[in-house]
């Protein structure tokens, strides 16, 4: 079963005992949830996707660990060209769903890991490296989707995680044993991590010597005991437990985030990859990000194409197509997104092989493509909602548009372009308001500011890798100054 289809992907769902809390009650069947399903179809859209002969080359590879064609959201890079096709893969399924598909996380942590692993086993002699390949060929062999997963609540961010008021506020180490380890804490804002067969889990930062139980990374099915889930509210969420669709905005896609909480969760040796060295933290931690930052050069960028799509396609609704300004604004919006995707690139081409044989991104231009990327979609979408006018915000319900003493004044005043259905124009409107201001702005907004990291982290990584102090000699060099 190297490569699932989308509905087998939601039947393998169906048969987890996964716990999930959604608006303070335990959803029984969360598949059919309808403020969880669009989420799902999203992950679903990666294995439909991948099953398609036209997209073989971008959305599956040959796995160097089974020999066999796996999904690429499985796969551990072997080439500069894999981490091309990736961020290819990210912007076609960012144009086929607009929104965040979830199983991008998955796909960066085992890259980190593979590589993070090989290294700890080099200094320490242990093999939590051999017990990664096993784990991959399982994940590979079953075609899973993982959440990869970093962030820790944090408390207060002045001090250290052994210094927090809860010592739970890091996810940690609770108990060492002949068997495994017991841990205790939290991820936040986790992606997909509802749709997700498996949890990846990594520290959230560099630990120093006083955090080594903090220093932590495993494997763990996502409906083991212990594990429980806390659904995250999205901007006009409930839209999505009306009948019709259309207000929704993107009525079959959408994107996910959990706080997923451990309480003393049991896991065994064979899974643990990490366990106090906590050198090895920040490493893992760099990785991550770098593979991550890359990815927002093709996911958002998929995204932006559709964004940049409804902006015209309003236009042509409105009757302004050929007005100068609807134009030049258009092409603003399509520099501003193919820029984003020339970073993506670019930290791609420029990747290099790690200790382990996988390949790593460049890690300066990657973060200079995240840090882009905490910009330019707010410029995109500020854009599409000058050109979209206002009624974006003020148009009444679908329920008006179909009632039967309102609706012929709705459909009367609303019409743009008298050959345009009014429903085209609510329809386009809708979809900008739900990417810029509704369920989809999580992923094109908000999570363009602070996933993967928020904006100061990439500028520390940035100071790290500009290497100032050579742009220093250039010049001592062109000027003959000597010190
Ligand atoms: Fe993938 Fe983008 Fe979602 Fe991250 S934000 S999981 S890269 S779609
Ligand atoms: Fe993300």
């Amino acid at each position: 079963m190297a490569l699932m289809t989308g509905e087998e992907y939601i039947q393998s769902l169906k048969k987890m005992k996964t716990k999930v809390y959604l608006m303070g009650e335990l959803v029984e069947d969360f598949t059919n949830h309808p403020m969880i399903r669009p989420s799902i179809n999203s992950v679903a859209a990666t294995y439909d996707l991948a099953q398609q002969k036209e997209y073989e080359n971008v959305m599956t590879a040959v796995s160097n660990i089974t020999g066999e064609r796996v999904n690429r959201f499985c796969h551990l890079h072997q080439s500069t060209e894999d981490l091309k096709n990736k961020v290819k893969m990210q912007r076609l399924l960012g144009q086929k769903t607009a929104s965040c598909f979830q199983r991008c996380v998955g796909m960066d942590a085992f890259n980190s890991i593979f590589s993070t692993t090989f290294e700890i086993d080099e200094k320490y002699g242990t093999t939590y490296h051999e017990r990664f390949k096993k784990y991959m060929k399982f994940v590979q062999d079953n075609d899973l989707t993982v959440d990869g997963a970093m962030t820790d609540p944090k408390g207060d961010r002045g001090l250290a995680p052994h210094q927090q008021a809860d010592l739970d506020l890091y996810l940690r180490v609770v108990e060492q044993r002949e068997d495994g380890i017991i841990v205790r804490g939290a991820k936040a804002h986790q992606t997909g991590a509802v749709n997700s067969h498996e949890h990846l889990i990594m520290p959230t930062m560099a630990m120093g010597e006083n955090d080594k139980e903090y220093a932590v990374s495993f494997s763990i099915p996502s409906d083991a005991p212990g594990i429980l889930m806390i659904y995250g509210r999205q901007s006009c969420d409930i839209r999505k437990l009306e009948d019709g669709h259309i207000d929704v905005g993107n009525p079959k896609f959408g994107g996910q985030e959990a706080l997923v909480v451990f309480n003393d969760v049991f896991i065994p040796n064979e899974r643990i990859y990490l366990n106090g060295e906590n050198e090895f933290a920040g490493v893992l931690v760099e990785r991550f990000a770098g593979y991550h930052r890359q990815s927002y050069g093709g996911c958002k960028v998929g995204v932006g194409d559709a964004l940049i799509g409804a902006a015209a396609l309003a236009a042509e609704y409105n009757g302004v197509t050929r007005a100068s300004h609807i134009k030049d604004k258009l092409i603003e919006m399509t520099h501003l997104n193919e820029t984003l995707y020339a970073c993506g690139l670019a930290c791609s081409t420029e990747g290099v092989a790690t200790k382990a044989g996988n390949y790593q991104i460049d890690l300066l231009l990657a973060n200079v493509c995240k840090q882009n990327v905490t910009r330019f979609p707010y410029e995109i979408s500020r854009l599409a909602e000058d050109i979209a006018g206002g009624l974006m915000v003020t148009m009444p319900s679908d329920i008006d548009f179909k009632h039967p003493i309102v609706g012929e004044y709705c459909n009367k005043y609303f019409i743009g372009n008298s050959k345009v259905p009014v429903e085209n124009r609510q329809k386009v409107l809708r979809f900008i308001e739900n990417l810029t201001l509704g369920a989809s702005a999580v992923g094109y907004r908000t999570e363009s500011m602070h996933g993967a990291g928020s904006p100061q982290a990439q500028r520390v990584m940035i100071a790290r890798q500009g290497n100032i102090e050579g742009k220093k000699q250039l010049v001592k060099d062109l000027t003959g100054i000597k010190e």
